[in-house]
């Protein structure tokens, strides 16, 4: 034991990790400035229906750093979360999706939620007031959650997805198939729809794990009246073998990669003439 103590303060204390800390210091301070900076950018990602239609389409975070160019949201997101900055990040990308929803009513706005997010007090009153205010239509909202989050407080998950659904708001579990949990919870809280996690969409069609992993799912999500969106679908081939197992909902690089909102909606915009 004490040799593993001894260890753990070497890791501590070594000189690769104390660059690390400091990163991480300098980093955190930047982003509690990025927003006030206007360094924060929201990028969309279209989702499309199996005519290859654009239905909707999903905000993802950037942030544009003066010198490190633009930061992807797995650098930046679990820092958010663990300092509480998530709870103004997500306000920030929220409110600015409800300003573009309103604009493109025929179009579905899906944000992703952080656990943080979720679970903080003022979470349904936020949304409420931020709908609200924004006169978006909250039957065009759909709200990402991962099933971690959902069944850590399982009354307290239901209760609030129930009371944001009554309002017509939608709730997805992102990455699904990637929790390791009982499907039971599935039957038992609110969601709408589910979104396949890129990890089974990848060895398609030729990965035949992948491809009866895939087919279960749909066949679980049939069964209980769930929609179903394939993440990272790249190639064709993927295309046709989800259309063949009957999941319409694609997303994904083959379809089109997450863009500045205002260049992606100016392209469907003219795409719709
Ligand atoms: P996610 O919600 O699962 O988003 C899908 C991720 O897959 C995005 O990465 C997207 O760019 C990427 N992707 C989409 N299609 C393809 C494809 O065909 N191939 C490959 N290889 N990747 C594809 P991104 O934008 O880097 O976001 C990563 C994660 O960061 C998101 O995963 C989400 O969990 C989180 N995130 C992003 N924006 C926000 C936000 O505003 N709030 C919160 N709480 N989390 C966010
Ligand atoms: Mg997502
Ligand atoms: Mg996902
Ligand atoms: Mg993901």
């Amino acid at each position: 034991a004490a040799k593993e103590a001894g260890r753990g303060l070497w890791k501590r204390f070594h000189p690769s990790m104390q660059h690390q800390v400091e990163d991480r210091f300098l980093l955190e301070g930047e982003l509690r400035k990025a927003l006030e900076l206007d360094q924060l950018r929201l990028y969309l990602q279209p989702k499309n229906n199996a005519q290859g239609q654009i239905y909707g389409c999903e905000s993802l975070l950037r942030w544009a750093h003066p010198e490190k160019g633009l930061i992807p949201p797995d650098v930046f997101i679990p820092l958010a979360e663990e300092t509480g900055l998530i709870l103004q990040l997500g306000d920030w990308v929220l409110q600015q999706t409800l300003a573009l929803a309103v604009r493109y009513p025929e179009l579905e706005f899906a944000v992703n939620i952080s656990p943080r997010e979720f679970r903080n007090p003022d979470f349904v009153a936020r949304i409420q007031s931020r709908l609200a205010a924004s006169q978006a239509n909250p039957e065009r909202l759909t709200l990402e959650v991962t099933e971690g989050l959902l069944i850590t407080d399982f009354q307290q998950s239901s209760e609030r997805m129930l009371e944001l659904q009554k309002l017509g708001i939608r709730f997805s579990i992102d990455d699904f198939g990637t929790g390791y949990s009982s499907l039971s919870y599935l039957k038992k809280l609110p969601i709408n729809e589910l979104k396949i996690d890129r990890s089974f969409v990848r060895g398609l069609p030729q990965d035949s794990s992948d491809a009866l992993l895939v087919e279960t799912m749909m066949a679980v999500a049939q069964h209980l009246e769930l929609q179903v969106v394939a993440e990272g679908v790249e190639t064709p081939e993927q295309r046709e073998f989800l259309l063949s197992v009957g999941c319409t909902h694609h997303q994904g690089y083959l379809y089109g990669q997450p863009q500045p909102a205002q260049v992606f909606l100016d392209r469907y915009q003219t795409d719709q003439q």
